[in-house]
């Protein structure tokens, strides 16, 4: 069963083709890996599905809840951790703030972010600003995460502690779509992998059918991280 559904999605900016007829669907419980050279569309392909871009034509057929991580974590510098994971459910969503605050240390516990309730984002390291900004999504109950180089500007020895939460909730068959640089992570932790370049989709299927392709581009892509 598709959850999302695109078709023949298209954005320009000015007379730059961001995106030139993006078709994909997103099936539940669902981990899809985008993958794709920078500049190639990715990060507006994300946007334009989670609303933060208008579309310039196509179809983005989906009914339910979004949820965003971004590279650099978007927190709110002036808002306590638990303040930035309960805003938008009990402004935007008008859940009852009590409810909202139990399921939010709960999340907390489960991202090893028990102590930091209190903390300021300037407090923490970058691994824990990003399970934060995890905790602030799932905080909505998302019927799909999307995560937009979740690790890009994390030290290696922090990256493995975001990768590990992703993958934890893909074990649980959270709906995810993942733009990654980490290709050893999207092997392993994807159903499905997308490989864009330039607006368009190249590749597309299971990991071990786009890591094995002929394509020249996707090869030379590859090639840079081996
Ligand atoms: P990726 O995430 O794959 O690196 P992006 O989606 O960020 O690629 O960018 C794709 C292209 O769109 C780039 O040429 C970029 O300069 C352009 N672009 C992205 N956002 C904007 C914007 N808000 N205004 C103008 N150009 C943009
Ligand atoms: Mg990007």
């Amino acid at each position: 069963m598709s959850l999302l559904e695109i078709k023949n999605l298209k954005k320009s900016f000015g007379d730059n083709e961001v995106l030139k007829d993006i078709s994909l669907t997103v099936d539940k419980g669902e981990v899809l890996c985008i993958i794709g050279p920078s500049g190639s569309g990715k990060s507006t392909l994300l946007r334009c599905i989670t609303k933060l871009e208008t579309q310039d034509d196509g179809i983005i057929d989906f009914d339910g809840t979004l949820g965003l991580v971004f590279q650099d974590f978007n927190l709110f510098p002036h808002h306590s951790v638990m303040k930035n994971i309960c805003n938008a459910p009990i402004k935007v969503q008008k859940r009852n703030k009590e409810e909202v605050y139990k399921e939010a240390r709960s999340l907390l516990k489960k991202l090893d972010l028990e102590d930091k309730e209190d903390a300021y984002p300037y407090e923490l390291s970058g691994g824990q600003k990003q399970r934060v900004s995890i905790a602030r999504a799932l905080a909505m109950n998302p019927d799909i995460l999307f995560f937009d180089e979740p690790t890009s500007a994390l030290d290696p020895e922090l990256t493995g502690e975001v990768l590990k939460v992703i993958r934890d909730l893909a074990a649980e068959h959270m709906t995810m779509v993942i733009v990654t640089h980490e290709m050893n992570f999207a092997r392993n932790v994807a159903d499905n992998i997308i490989f864009m370049d330039n607006g368009v989709i190249i590749e597309e299927g299971s990991p071990d059918e786009v890591f094995s392709s002929e394509n020249q581009r996707m090869k030379e892509f590859l090639g840079k991280f081996t």
